[in-house]
């Protein structure tokens, strides 16, 4: 991770302690015991209920629901968690409109779901919270298994290892684990330390040892893994970031930026007013890393900051919500509007047109942008997997739950196939490719 370059217009410092405080407290503060009834009160408990097939982790919702409303909280935070052993950040960051609440029959009828996933939270941050680890091991297999990525993936592929009693080594690049837990997801959704305080809890089920500034590729090899383990889960997300593939050189000044790199160094720092940030800020992307880095940086300060994105709105990655949110914290959304110059403290932006076949014009009108920062957010891509790994698609080509193309390796979450690049179905490929490396391993 790089720092912020100190250039003219980029400081640090823009607001009171205060107005820094306030800006990145709790977006979603949690329910109180009473809210928490009431919001119960409200699901139907469906019999075929169509939340729990909208769920990636397949959460039996209803089931969890009723034992908030029977005052059972703990009960409901093991039925989650059973599913999902990342429910509590799942019930902070999940795109839940467009999962278990965009499928709830209430919001069919009504428009308004059940909050599910702030009832999730309420539940499971009575357990996790408590820092007391609620799961015991299996009896010890003998087997030993290595997880390289310490993202939700890996975690949930080795806590689920764990549980059946294989021994676990997990190998991450980074110096804490988490993956975008730690580093990306904003710091608004995931206050006071609650994803280093989950990782903790994880890791209490024990036979799971970390080994972090371990980067497969450097201090480890894939054959040298197979050799000592007797399986391999690689959830080693997306490392790499794309080139923006625009002919602007000034585009490469001190204060353009990786979007995902300026957001890690945000959630990673300990002083937020140490943090420089634009008086103008342009952010390149339609998706949540483009959203969360523009919402940072009006919240650090910036007065004007617009999301640039190529094509229009309804084809933009983040959620409606998402798109809202950056809307209300006074971010301008410009859509079909492609960045092709820096020139002169601005970027200049060409109109675009999206066409029925769903290519892209591009058209000769411009339009210029003030921009003393720019942050480029245009995806992530893969890096590091070895040259054995089929790739399909940028992506680790996999079978079933997770086999890659080398014997005895598995993948999932974000580098792997068919994922949609969300924590919750991170943490259901790595589950359930667990479920399938025990079953290699007993048979073996
Ligand atoms: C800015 C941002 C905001 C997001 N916000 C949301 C959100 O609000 N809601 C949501 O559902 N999803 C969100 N996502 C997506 C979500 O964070 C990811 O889908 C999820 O973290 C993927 O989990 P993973 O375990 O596959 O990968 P990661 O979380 O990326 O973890 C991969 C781990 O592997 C390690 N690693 C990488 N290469 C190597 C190597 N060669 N050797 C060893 N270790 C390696 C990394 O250090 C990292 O710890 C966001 C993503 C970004 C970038
Ligand atoms: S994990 Fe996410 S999608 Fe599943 S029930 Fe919880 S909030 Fe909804």
């Amino acid at each position: 991770m790089t720092t912020t370059p100190m250039t003219p217009g980029v400081v640090p410092g823009r607001l009171t302690p205060d107005a820094y405080a306030a800006n990145f407290r709790d977006v979603a503060p949690p329910l109180d015991e009473h809210e928490a009834r009431v919001a119960a009160d409200r699901c139907y408990f469906c019999h075929d209920a169509p939340c729990i097939t909208a769920c990636p982790t397949a959460i039996d919702i209803p089931l969890f629901i009723r034992q908030i409303a029977t005052g059972t909280p703990d009960a409901a935070a093991m039925t989650i968690l059973h599913a999902n052993i990342f429910g509590g950040m799942c019930g902070r960051v999940c795109p839940t409109e467009n999962l278990c609440e965009g499928a709830c029959v209430r919001m069919e009828a009504e428009g308004r779901p059940v909050e599910i996933g702030a009832l999730q939270r309420y539940a499971t941050d009575g357990v996790v919270l408590s820092g007391v680890h609620p799961f015991r091991r299996g009896a010890p297999t003998g087997k030993r298994v290595a997880v390289v990525g310490a993202g939700p993936a890996g975690l949930s592929c080795a806590h689920r290892l764990a549980a059946k009693g294989h021994d676990v080594v997990v190998f991450d690049a980074r110096p804490k684990p988490g993956g975008l837990n730690e580093y990306g997801i904003a710091s608004y959704k995931a206050v006071d330390g609650f994803a280093a305080a989950e990782v903790d809890w994880l890791l209490g089920i024990g036979g799971i040892e970390l080994r972090q500034s371990h980067r497969l590729g450097e201090q480890v090899t894939l054959d040298g893994l197979r050799a000592e383990y007797d399986a391999v889960f690689l959830g080693m997300g997306l490392a790499g970031v794309n080139a923006l593939g625009i002919d602007a050189p000034e585009i490469d000044a001190p204060a353009r930026r990786d979007a995902v790199d300026f957001i890690a160094e945000l959630r990673q720092s300990d002083d937020l007013s140490t943090l420089p940030v634009g008086r103008d800020v342009v952010v390149i992307g339609g998706g949540m890393t483009a959203v969360d880095a523009a919402v940072q940086a009006r919240l650090l300060g910036a007065q004007n900051v617009t999301i640039a994105y190529r094509r229009g709105q309804d084809r933009m990655g983040a959620s409606v919500h998402e798109q809202d949110h950056a809307v209300t914290a006074g971010v301008r959304l410009m859509t079909n509007a492609a960045p092709v110059a820096v020139e002169n403290g601005a970027v200049v932006l060409g109109y675009t047109a999206d066409l029925p076949d769903g290519t892209l014009l591009n058209t000769a009108e411009r339009i210029s942008v003030p921009a003393d920062m720019v942050l480029t957010a245009i995806g992530q891509r893969l890096a590091g997997v070895p040259d054995a790994v089929a790739v399909a698609g940028g992506k680790i080509a996999v079978t079933g739950p997770g086999r890659t193309s080398v014997p005895g390796v598995w993948a999932g979450g974000d580098c792997a196939a068919g994922g949609d690049d969300l924590t919750v179905t991170a943490v259901a490929q790595g589950r359930d490719a667990a479920e399938d490396i025990h079953g290699f391993l007993h048979a073996g």
